[in-house]
């Protein structure tokens, strides 16, 4: 098994490529934390796990809540004296023409999408640091690459992220530390259900595989990266988007 008793912490694990990422993580052997704001798809990806023969629990978190973050922190700690792995995957979209975009919709995207992501590595990376080693990976989009009409606030989160992922890279390498991000192209999950067939063919013709992605797509490429497979990999920015980025 390629995560073999690793304390993984995936945060929107209740859904989407949160709950893949979860359920192939403790086929390989890991210890899961299922970290999600809505205790029903949390819960339920647990009972997934559990079913399968898996080890997880749930913790209600929001990532916008330093509190909360610190004291996921503490708890595992406290529990397993270690975490090894940080999947900061929770993200939501809130899209508007900048004309149209309200304040509240800029400040909840940046809020969840990069001060969550900011919020939940300091939570974790003095544990990753005492131990001398540790992954982070975190979500970031093509949206960020390359923008989007209508999503000003997610893309300027996505590529925040990415500048985010680069430095943090070079602070932390040496205390053992490998940060990465992915960054998924179209993925069919609750996130997209509600675009417009049109787009979605649109999508699919842009992308050189002709398809779209699937969450465990996605989840693939978290566990390669959270392996020791990746362990020269640091600073990545991995695109799992069938080509459209290129
Ligand atoms: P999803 O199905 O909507 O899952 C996201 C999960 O995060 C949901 O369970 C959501 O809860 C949870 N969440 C939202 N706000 C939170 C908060 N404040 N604290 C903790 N959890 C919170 O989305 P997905 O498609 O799997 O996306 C996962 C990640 O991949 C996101 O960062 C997204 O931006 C990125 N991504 C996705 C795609 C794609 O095409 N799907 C493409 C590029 C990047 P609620 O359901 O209550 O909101």
């Amino acid at each position: 098994m390629r995560l073999e008793n690793k304390i993984a912490i995936i945060t929107g694990a209740g859904s989407g490529i949160g709950k893949a990422t979860a359920l192939l993580f403790a086929e390989e052997g890991a210890k899961v934390i299922v970290a999600d704001i809505i205790e029903k798809g949390g819960e339920e990806t647990v009972n997934e796990i559990r079913n399968k023969g898996g080890d997880a629990f749930f913790f209600k978190l929001d990532v916008t809540n330093r509190e909360q973050s610190k004291q996921l922190a503490k708890e595992i700690v406290e529990k397993y004296g270690r975490i090894d792995i940080l999947i900061n995957n929770a993200g939501i979209t809130q899209d508007a023409l900048v004309t149209k975009m309200a304040e509240e919709q800029w400040d909840k995207v940046i809020n969840v999408n990069l001060k969550g992501v900011f919020n939940c590595i300091q939570a974790v990376v003095e544990a990753m640091i005492n131990q001398g080693n540790g992954v982070i990976i975190n979500a970031a989009s093509i949206t960020g690459i390359f923008g989007n009409i209508g999503q000003t606030n997610y893309a300027a989160t996505k590529a925040g992220v990415i500048g985010l992922t680069k430095s943090l890279a070079k602070e932390l390498g040496k205390k053992g530390i490998r940060v990465n991000a992915v960054s998924p192209g179209f993925i069919m999950t609750p996130m997209t259900s509600n675009v417009p067939e049109k787009l979605l063919e649109m999508f699919k013709e842009k992308t050189p595989l002709h398809k779209l992605g699937e969450a465990k797509d996605v989840a693939y490429a978290y566990l390669y990266l959270s392996s020791d497979e990746s362990k020269f990999v640091n600073g990545a920015v991995l695109c799992v988007d069938g080509g459209l980025a290129i």
